[in-house]
């Protein structure tokens, strides 16, 4: 409000003050007297209100403030003026378009030298714009405020937020096993959630590596792998995602699948790379247990045939996999699977069986499992498949889709029927094989028996099926029930003689088999009888062994009979023949012709005779003498029997020639009659030609085979066996002399020694007489032949 007056060196007056002040001063002025009434208003007063100064001075001026303020100024300056001091104060001022601005009114008192009050001076400002820029400022600054308020308010809020949003965010990666990082390529400063120091295995503590130090952290692969990626991404400005696999420093490893993306500066060069790190391990080694199951599973389904279908109730799609087209013989590429195509392959005959199964299947919710036959187009077989499948339902519980299994039991099934065909048979048989057999099971209770059992026990016309064995034969002994109990724990028990004395008083004689059939789990399902009734064979037996015994005793008084009678009867048989001889030498010639006759008759008679019973005698003793069996030189015993038969070697000039014979065990004796019984037919029985006997011997594994070897007249093959029984002859008396003993006494001999005789023809004429002896085996006894 107006200049120092005291910055002037020679103040103005009161005149020179009014003449230039208004005009130069924007404010409007004014001046007062010192009780109070106005009594000076400037051009600015009279030009800013409209209104001539005149009408205005006194309290007049009053009238053009505003209503509001009035009263408060008019209270001010009753209060000031009085006072004589300066004061400020505001109000506001109508101007001449009746429009209210605000002034600011100094009012400085003049005082005279006695220090009263003369004169006021005022000046008012218009600070109509300045309040208006202030009002505009608080308005600001209210608004500001309010923003401001509003900002902390929600900066509150946030940071609150912030910090919750923050721990779940840490919950949430520990959970979700998820780490976080930053890594700023123009730094190289890395960052890492909590989360992903847990997941390296390292203490955040420690601060996260360094690009390059984290090589230590991964597999070779996997950090090559990554080092690729980050590369890709800073030159494209693509973010990447990686599974890698992480080599924690105590040695284990995690499969992580690393993410990220990039940040770019204001050129658009990338300079930062943010990403998650997430633990996959579990889920991998799910997945990969699952991806096992399912190669298992397929191969499973593969290599047993199992053909799976897969139909989507709500879509009607049908879905094969290869094998189901195999089973069903179709071309996967021309055969369109559908619910249709599927039904048009089942046999007619089986089509409602298997969709009601079906149905069963998505009303019931249970699984069904069913047999059918389906006719193969390619080549229009019959095929016996089973099928299985699994409901699965919507949320409310409807079906809406089928999951199933198909596979060929076609072989199966023909096995069954034929295993049922051959139960069929084996039962029949079993009915009816001319054996006694029975079934039964662990308890004992008959399962089948034959006819033939039934008959065989008098059981004929009774049930016994699922009856116990004890309760149809009561009168069993008791220790067949310790070998059923035995055979049911798995032995096989036989007697080929066994005695069943029955309740009725009457023995049984039984032979027996009890064995014990198995389940097709190979436990013993029961035991399976084989029997004979042999009572009928015993009795017989008992009746042949007392026949035997008879004949062995007759036999027995028969060779002593017919001993004791040759040795007996030779003694008559000297004195007829010494008395026929007698009686030739000293009648013949002096009777008639007759009687010549008759007394040669009589001689020869008694010759025949005598040579009869001494043959007969020699044939008993083979039986009734002791068999001397002793190490004897075979050479030795041909000697002895030559020159038995020196009388008839001379007389026919016969030839007798040997190999190198053995040493034998055997009765020297009889072996010595043995040879002299075969050389002396060999010689007698000769031919037109010379008689030439040789004698050789071949050694067996366990005998010593002789052959004696004549020229003789040889005999017809039919007569090879009878010739060895007694007084069997093949020519006369006329022709040859002999009584046919000498071979069945050489049969007897060699019997007793264990050993066999036969006769071969020889090749161009004459016989061959061979025998055998047994000798102890090759290398034990080797005896060497012994030269003549
Ligand atoms: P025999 O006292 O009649 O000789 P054998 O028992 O010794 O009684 O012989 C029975 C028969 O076998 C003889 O009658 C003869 O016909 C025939 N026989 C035996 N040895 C010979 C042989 N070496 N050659 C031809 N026939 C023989």
């Amino acid at each position: 409000m107006g200049a120092d007056p005291s910055a002037d060196e020679a103040p103005p007056t009161g005149e020179e003050w009014f003449r230039w002040l208004p005009e130069l001063l924007p404010q409007l002025i004014w001046t007062c007297r010192g009780d109070g009434p106005c009594d000076y208003l400037s051009p600015q007063w009279v030009r800013y209100t409209g209104i001539p100064a005149q009408d205005q001075l006194g309290y007049a001026w009053l009238d053009q403030l505003h209503p509001e303020d009035r009263p408060r100024v008019q209270q001010a300056w009753a209060a000031i003026a009085p006072s004589g001091r300066q004061f400020d104060i505001e109000f506001r001022i109508r101007r001449y378009d009746s429009v209210y601005r605000w002034f600011k009114t100094r009012a400085t008192p003049l005082r005279n030298a006695a220090g009263v009050v003369v004169k006021w001076f005022g000046s008012n400002t218009d600070i109509q714009d300045l309040r208006d820029a202030e009002s505009a400022l608080r308005q600001v600054n209210r608004d500001l405020e309010g923003r401001v308020r509003e900002r902390t308010e929600a900066l509150a809020t946030a940071t609150a937020s912030a910090q919750s949003t923050a721990a779940q965010l840490l919950a949430a990666q520990r959970m979700a096993k998820l780490g976080s990082w930053h890594l700023d390529l123009t730094s190289g400063q890395v960052e890492w959630s909590e989360q992903l120091f847990r997941t390296m295995g390292l203490e955040p503590s420690a601060g996260a590596p360094s690009y390059p130090d984290q090589v230590h952290l991964f597999t070779p692969d996997s950090w090559r792998r990554l080092g690729a990626a980050i590369e890709e991404a800073v030159r494209t400005g693509v973010g990447y995602e990686l599974e890698l696999e992480v080599n924690r420093p105590d040695g284990t490893r995690r499969w992580c699948v690393a993410r990220a993306e990039t940040g770019r500066d204001a050129d658009g060069r990338v300079r930062t790379l943010t990403g998650t790190f997430h633990d996959v391990t579990e889920l991998k080694e799910v997945q990969q247990a699952l991806e096992k199951a399912t190669e298992r599973m397929q191969l499973a389904t593969a290599s047993a045939q199992i053909g799976v279908w897969d139909w989507n109730m709500v879509t009607n799609a049908l879905s094969w996999d290869p094998i189901m087209h195999q089973l069903y013989g179709m071309d996967p590429s021309s055969f369109n699977a559908s619910y249709e195509a599927w039904r048009a392959c089942v046999h007619p005959d089986d089509v409602a069986a298997a969709e009601k199964a079906l149905e069963v299947a998505f009303e019931g919710g249970a699984p069904f499992d069913t047999g059918f036959r389906i006719i193969r187009r390619t080549g229009g077989v019959v095929r016996h498949l089973r099928g299985a499948a699994v409901v699965h339902r919507d949320d409310m519980g409807r079906p809406d889709r089928m999951v199933g299994v198909n596979w060929d039991v076609t072989e199966q099934r023909e096995m069954e029927q034929a295993l049922l065909a051959n139960e069929r048979l084996l039962r029949e048989f079993v009915t009816h094989a001319p054996a006694a057999i029975a079934m039964l099971d662990r308890d004992m209770r008959y399962i089948q028996a034959s006819e033939r059992w039934l008959q065989d026990y008098r059981l004929v016309g009774q049930d016994i099926i699922g009856r116990s064995h004890y309760e149809v034969f009561p009168d069993l002994p008791e220790h067949w029930r310790e070998v059923h109990q035995r055979v049911l724990r798995g032995a096989i028990e036989t007697c080929d003689e066994d005695p069943f004395p029955r309740a009725d008083g009457h023995l049984e004689w039984l032979q027996w088999e009890a064995r014990p059939w198995l389940t097709p789990s190979g436990e013993v399902g029961g035991l399976l009888f084989f029997t004979q009734l042999i009572t009928a064979r015993k009795q017989l037996e008992g009746e042949l062994q007392r026949q035997k015994e008879a004949l062995e005793r007759s036999n027995t008084e028969l060779k002593q009979f017919a001993y004791v009678a040759s040795h007996d009867l030779q003694e008559p048989l000297r004195a007829v023949a010494g008395c026929s001889q007698l009686l030739a030498r000293r009648y013949t010639g002096q009777l008639d012709a007759q009687a010549d006759e008759l007394i040669r008759h009589i001689v020869e008679g008694s010759d025949r005779m005598h040579l009869l019973i001494r043959d007969l005698l020699a044939y008993s003793r083979v039986d009734q003498q002791e068999l001397k069996v002793a190490r004897t030189d075979a050479s030795e015993a041909l000697r002895t029997a030559l020159v038995n038969l020196r009388a008839a070697i001379s007389e026919t000039a016969a030839e007798v020639t040997h190999d190198k014979l053995p040493i034998v065990t055997a009765d020297h004796g009889q072996l010595v009659q043995l040879f002299q019984n075969i050389v002396g037919n060999a010689i007698k029985y000769h031919g037109p030609e010379l008689p030439r006997v040789h004698i050789d011997v071949t050694r067996h594994e366990a005998s010593w085979e002789f052959r004696i070897r004549d020229n003789g007249i040889g005999i017809e093959p039919q007569y090879f066996d009878r010739i060895f029984n007694l007084f069997q002859r093949l020519h006369t008396r006329i022709e040859y002399p002999g009584t046919g003993i000498g071979l069945a006494i050489c049969k007897k001999i060699v019997q007793r020694h264990r050993g066999r005789i036969w006769v071969e023809p020889a090749p161009g004429g004459g016989s061959i007489f061979c025998f055998t002896l047994p000798s102890p085996s090759r290398g034990t006894h080797e005896q060497t032949p012994s030269a003549d």
